[in-house]
């Protein structure tokens, strides 16, 4: 059985940071507007003690949204590829919160996707260290690790890197979990 590496955060969930993100301010932010990966960037500097005491007294992925086809794409992968989620869990702004995110991550793993064996949730920073086939991640970096195949998953803040520069590094854009389907299962 080939082995696939799956990213979790803006690959099997999303939307997570910017919903709560909007709570707190009372804005209506898109994920874009942010400029970057970290949606947390568009927290005023004034205000980034309160948001980090906001963001310790919640869980994030109580405010994700699952990405459309994951569940069921992953499911089908999973009898026919051996899968391992394997996900960063470092708090960037605080990480003491990382034990907390890591609690948080593994809980909705376990209730959204039952059908994978917990023992193949991988929590990591450094995902080259990790052996697999084929890797699936909405991020670049994280794709530079061994593999015959890396998939970039189309994100808000990956959408301006061309075909060109994906084809140099070897990589295919994909844009959802139908496309995944379309790839990787006949
Ligand atoms: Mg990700």
């Amino acid at each position: 059985m080939k082995r696939i590496l799956i990213d979790m955060d803006d690959v099997i969930c999303q939307k997570g940071f910017i919903n709560m993100v909007n709570e707190f301010l009372n804005t209506d932010f898109k994920e874009e507007d942010a400029g970057s990966y970290y949606i947390n960037d568009l927290i005023p500097k004034e205000k980034f003690k309160d948001w980090l005491d906001y963001f310790e007294k919640r869980n994030v992925y109580d405010y994700v949204e699952t990405v459309d086809y994951a569940k069921e794409v992953i499911e089908k992968l999973n009898q026919i590829y051996d899968i391992y989620i394997v996900t960063a869990y470092i708090f960037r702004d605080n990480p003491d919160f990382s034990g907390m995110q890591l609690k948080n991550k593994f809980d909705y793993l376990r209730k959204e996707f039952p059908f994978i064996d917990p023992k193949k949730f991988i929590f990591v920073s450094n995902k080259e260290i990790i052996d697999g086939d084929i890797r699936i991640d909405d991020s670049i970096d994280k794709l530079m690790g061994k593999a015959e195949q890396k998939l970039l998953f189309t994100a808000y803040h990956n959408k301006k890197i061309t075909n060109e520069e994906l084809e140099k590094l070897n990589i295919r854009r994909v844009n959802g979990w139908k496309k995944i389907e379309n790839i990787l299962i006949d």
